[in-house]
């Protein structure tokens, strides 16, 4: 092998390696969140790459968001990898439809609609139903459920009544195909295509025209499928079209962490893999590198309570690093205290030096997310909603890049680079300051301000570096698909965060009705609730904190309990009325054991809150269990020991 090959292999353990090395045949990797699937199919990447075995153009890499396929191609950049395509199956197929619907259709794609809403009101009204927004909303989850299960609108009343869809808008099974049918038509009518046609379309071509399927399948030699539990059958056909037959194909997944079941994922296709593909190369990973004993413990003890068939496949994981700080669990009065409690408590892991962009705050809902920007705006904490996905795609951007390309050609010598760029995309729009308002103008304000970000970053890294520098690196980053980002915590829904990992991680809102979600009425989807838990959990490295709030609004009188999810991990039940859990910043690691008690998150004396035992700080909203003031007041006895004094508690 070649020294490029060798270095790759040994950033990896034994398992990982044979992942990386079994080039021939099928492989199939079952692990649990954080062991490294996600490395072990890069590195097996990278690996056949530098050894000569594979052509990149030639590697097709499928992962399940925009955001996880950017990843994949920065960390193939970083082993010295170019060319590989790392795409959604959403991205993939829609490239290759492109490119052969005029070839094999004949004319210009149709266009692309975002959302079927209105297309499935139209249908109703052509019906004569009564579209509320609540049956639309429901029409369009099981018109997309029919198309990702690959269910015939002829057979749509048989299926439909076997899977247990029960009376989907409140419509009969007979109705309901009848909007399925009628909903094609309107597509037609306005020429429009939807998400799933982007797949169900190429695979009709590559079905149908084998003179494409040979073009994609010559262009197309070795098939890596991330995220693998969560392919839906219209997925795996699409899969198997593009591989006619050939096994090159090497999936990595987790059962547990299916999640993607409402969009037809399931982990059948997984745990059948090596059934399916004989002469499969099983690999199990067990070891996490991901994540502190703490954090790996409470996600094996979320998982301790499942039941169903993901549950029989579920691997437990064994901790690798050095231990961290316990989970906290937080009860707040409402939900505008939980996120400026939340907001609090970053502010400060920010104040101790620990970058924002290495935080991120999940939840179930994305009508979750209002409330906690307000709080990170009041709090100065700077935060990315949309993240970098389809960066380029972008209105703000395009136009941006047309700006700054104007800007080059007027402009050019011995200008400071940043200014320029401020220049030119206040035109635009953007200011320095970020927008109190959320919504699509703060979406917008992070897209450029993730281009001035950018151009600072140039001005640093080539002194001189002028616009038409700015604009020659916004086109390779295009062609590349490596969108910029905006240095900030990340919001993001448990769905959405998949695949990622940060240092500390912000669970909000874990009560009932929002996790498990107050739709989820079978064992299954109260099933699915728990490992979108797992998910979460398993997204931090070393600091993990679970909240909820005990009643929706302030003052508001409907009360919330916590997530029944959390009886079996919290360290001890809170009785009621009380506030629960340990308040445990990551920053704070210094042991003395002299001088006033502090606040972790505020540094505030706690002085006056143990003596009045109340259970949280006076000067923030942390919260802080009676039983470790109990501990704290006796660690701070002349007999103690600094080496007993856990990470997580500071003295100064
Ligand atoms: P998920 O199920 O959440 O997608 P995963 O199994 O794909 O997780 P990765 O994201 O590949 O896990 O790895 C988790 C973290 O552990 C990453 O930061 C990765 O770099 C690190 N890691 C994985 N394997 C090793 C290893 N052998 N040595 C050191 N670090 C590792
Ligand atoms: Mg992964």
């Amino acid at each position: 092998t070649r020294p490029d090959a060798d270095s790759v292999l040994a950033g990896l353990d034994p398992e990982q390696r044979q992942v990386a090395t079994t080039l021939e045949g099928p492989v199939c990797v079952l692990a649990g969140a954080g062991t490294g699937k996600t490395r072990a199919i890069t590195h097996r990447i990278a690996y056949a790459v530098h050894s000569g075995a594979y052509v990149p153009n030639r590697v097709l890499a499928v992962t399940f968001t925009a955001r996880a396929a950017g990843e994949m191609r920065t960390r193939l950049r970083d082993l010295g990898v170019a060319g590989v395509q790392a795409r959604t199956f959403h991205a993939a197929a829609l490239r290759q439809l492109q490119f052969f619907w005029p070839q094999s259709i004949g004319g210009t794609l149709p266009n692309l609609v975002e959302h079927k809403a209105p297309l499935i009101a139209d249908a109703c009204n052509r019906l004569r139903i009564p579209a509320d927004r609540t049956r639309v909303r429901d029409l369009s989850a099981e018109v997309e459920w029919t198309k990702v299960m690959l269910v015939d609108p002829d057979d749509y009343v048989r299926v439909a009544a076997a899977a247990g869809r029960g009376e989907p808008g409140g419509l009969d099974l007979a109705s309901v195909a009848r909007l399925v049918r009628t909903y094609e038509d309107v597509k037609t009518d306005r020429a429009v295509i939807d998400f799933e046609d982007v797949l169900l379309l190429t695979a009709g071509i590559l079905d149908e025209r084998p003179d494409v399927a040979a073009t994609v399948r010559e262009q197309y030699r070795h098939f890596v499928v991330d995220e693998y539990q969560d392919v839906s059958p219209l997925q795996q056909r699409l899969l198997d079209l593009w591989l006619g037959g050939r096994q090159d194909l090497c999936v990595v997944g987790d059962a547990s962490q299916t999640i993607y079941s409402f969009a037809g994922a399931t982990p059948e296709h997984l745990l059948d893999f090596p059934r399916r593909h004989p002469g499969t190369t099983v690999v199990r990973l067990v070891r996490d590198y991901r994540s502190t004993p703490e954090v790996v413990g409470l996600a094996n003890s979320v998982l301790s309570m499942a039941t169903g068939r993901h549950a029989q496949a579920r691997l437990e994981l064994i901790a690798q690093r050095p231990s961290g700080p316990p989970p906290s669990f937080t009860a707040y009065d409402d939900d505008v205290a939980e996120a400026s409690g939340v907001a609090a408590r970053i502010a400060a892991e920010v104040r101790a030096g620990r970058s924002a962009k290495d935080i991120a705050i999940l939840f179930r809902t994305n009508g979750q997310s209002q409330a906690l920007e307000s709080a990170l705006a009041d709090a100065g904490v700077g935060y990315v909603v949309r993240g970098g996905e389809r960066f380029f795609s972008r209105k703000e951007v395009r136009d941006a890049i047309v700006l700054l390309r104007g800007g080059a050609r007027a402009a050019l010598p011995g200008h400071d680079l940043g200014t320029e760029t401020r220049a030119v995309l206040s035109s635009a729009g953007w200011d320095e300051k970020a927008p109190t308002a959320g919504g699509a103008t703060r979406e917008r304000w992070e897209s450029l301000q993730a281009l001035v970000v950018l151009a600072d970053e140039l001005a640093e890294k080539r002194p001189g570096a002028q616009l038409s520098d700015l604009v020659d690196e916004l086109v390779e980053r295009s062609q590349a698909q490596h969108a910029p980002t905006v240095d900030g915590v990340t919001l993001a829904s448990f769905h959405a965060a998949k695949g990622l990992e940060w240092d500390v991680v912000f669970l909000v809102g874990v009560s009932e009705g929002l996790l498990p979600i107050s739709f989820a009425e079978t064992p299954d989807d109260v099933e699915e609730e728990r490992r979108l838990l797992y998910v979460g959990v398993t997204r931090a490295r070393e600091g993990i904190h679970l909240s909820w709030a005990n009643s929706r609004t302030p003052g508001g009188r409907a009360t919330r309990k916590p997530s029944r999810f959390l009886d079996a991990v919290r360290p001890q039940a809170a009785p009621a009325g009380r506030r629960a859990g340990a308040v445990t910043p990551a920053g704070a690691r210094t042991k003395r054991t002299s001088g006033p008690l502090l606040c972790r998150v505020c540094g505030a004396s706690l002085t006056v809150a143990v003596e009045r035992k109340l259970g949280r700080c006076t000067d923030c909203p942390s919260s802080y269990d009676e039983a470790v003031f109990e501990r704290l007041r006796e660690w701070r006895s002349a007999t103690c020991k600094a080496a007993e004094v856990p990470a997580y508690v500071v003295f100064t």
